[in-house]
């Protein structure tokens, strides 16, 4: 039996994984896709609004010729990370359910990629399964169309195409911009009467200029109400609507967790914020031995917590699990 089992190779799930490895417990990471898996599915070309040494974990450093780093140098830094502290990961397996044993122990069911059932068991359970499985839907006709996606990759497949991005974040400013230079033609679509006050810096003028230019056109106040196969509906605040041809929509709405996992094992959700219950000093929830890390830890605004925050949460879990070793605690 591990000491500790992680769930979820994100970053938050490596930096706990390495933080337990430091204070000598032992782990094993099941991940049901591989290391990293969101940073993967980010856009090909996205660059980090952090800095480098803001991502870093276990004390390896993030070297980069540039301050913020780019996607493809991250997947580099966590897959170094990973193997510089030698972490036990168990990848295409996905954990379905955690189950709180009767000496205070925990089963890990999970089934992999040949469609195998195991079932590991840990003294601990850190439960580090992100948010970017599910898309927060709109909830509107049409959403479901193969023409309709809330990833975005690259622009490339979009050129010479009519693209309506819904949205106003980062996500949807980078895509917008993307878009534009690879000759697609944008709508970009957001119920705010701002785009995002946290856009990054350096692309924020870059937006409006294009904007000013006509060369993205921007419906602020209004949202996609229909999308049809050959267009997409707009209405705006006022009641009126629009009807726009359309080849493709990025919906690039965020994410949020599945809380899954955590009901499975019977942790207890805040009604209000759909939030775990847990204490912040420790990452523990009202399971004792059972620990959210990362994203997983926020309440219904996901973005609460980002890989900044969230990577410290290791931390907080190993001296946690440490102390209760070393003081004999049976919970
Ligand atoms: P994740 O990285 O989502 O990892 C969770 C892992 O769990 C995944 O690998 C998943 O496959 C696995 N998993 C899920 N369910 C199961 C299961 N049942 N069994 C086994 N494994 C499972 N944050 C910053 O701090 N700075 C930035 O500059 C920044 N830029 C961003 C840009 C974009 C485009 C996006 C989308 C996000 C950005 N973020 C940034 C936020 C950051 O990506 C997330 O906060 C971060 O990924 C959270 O890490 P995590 O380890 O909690 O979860």
């Amino acid at each position: 039996m591990k000491d500790v089992i992680i769930i979820g190779a994100g970053p938050c799930g490596l930096s706990a994984a390495i933080e337990c490895q430091r204070q000598g417990l032992s782990s094993l990471i099941i991940e049901k896709n591989f290391i990293v898996h969101s940073i993967y599915l980010y856009p090909t070309n996205m660059q980090f609004f952090s800095t480098t040494e803001l991502l870093e974990i276990g004390n390896v450093p993030f070297t980069s010729p540039n301050e913020k780093p780019f996607r493809h140098e991250a997947l580099v830094y966590y897959r170094r990370a990973a193997q510089q502290y030698g972490l036990e990961i168990a990848a295409y397996e996905e954990a379905l359910k955690v189950e709180p044993q009767e000496d205070g122990s925990f089963s890990v069911h999970t089934s992999n990629l040949r469609g195998e059932q195991k079932v590991h068991y840990a003294a601990n359970v850190v439960i580090a399964t992100g948010y970017f499985d599910q898309p927060n839907l709109i909830g509107i006709p049409g959403e479901e169309l193969p023409k309709v996606t809330h990833y975005f990759g690259e622009a490339h497949p979009y050129t010479g195409m009519k693209v309506t991005v819904i949205g106003g974040s980062n996500s949807a400013v980078d895509a917008a911009l993307e878009l534009m230079r690879v000759g697609a033609s944008v709508d970009m679509v957001y119920h705010g009467d701002r785009i995002s006050d946290n856009i990054k810096p350096w692309v924020r003028p870059i937006f409006e200029s294009m904007v000013k230019k006509d060369k993205i056109t921007l419906h602020l106040q209004s949202r996609v109400t229909e999308i049809t196969v050959d267009s997409v509906i707009i209405t705006s605040k006022d009641g009126s609507k629009t009807s726009l041809d359309n080849d493709f929509v990025l919906a690039l709405t965020g994410f949020r967790p599945s809380r899954v996992l955590l009901t499975s094992a019977g942790v207890a959700m805040d009604d209000d914020m759909d939030k775990p219950a847990f204490h912040p000093e420790t990452m523990e929830s009202d399971i004792p031995g059972l620990y959210v890390a990362g994203v997983i830890a926020s309440g219904r605004n996901a973005n609460e917590v980002f890989i900044e925050s969230g990577r410290g949460h290791g931390k907080l879990i190993a001296d946690h699990i440490a102390s209760k070793q070393m003081t004999g605690v049976k919970e």
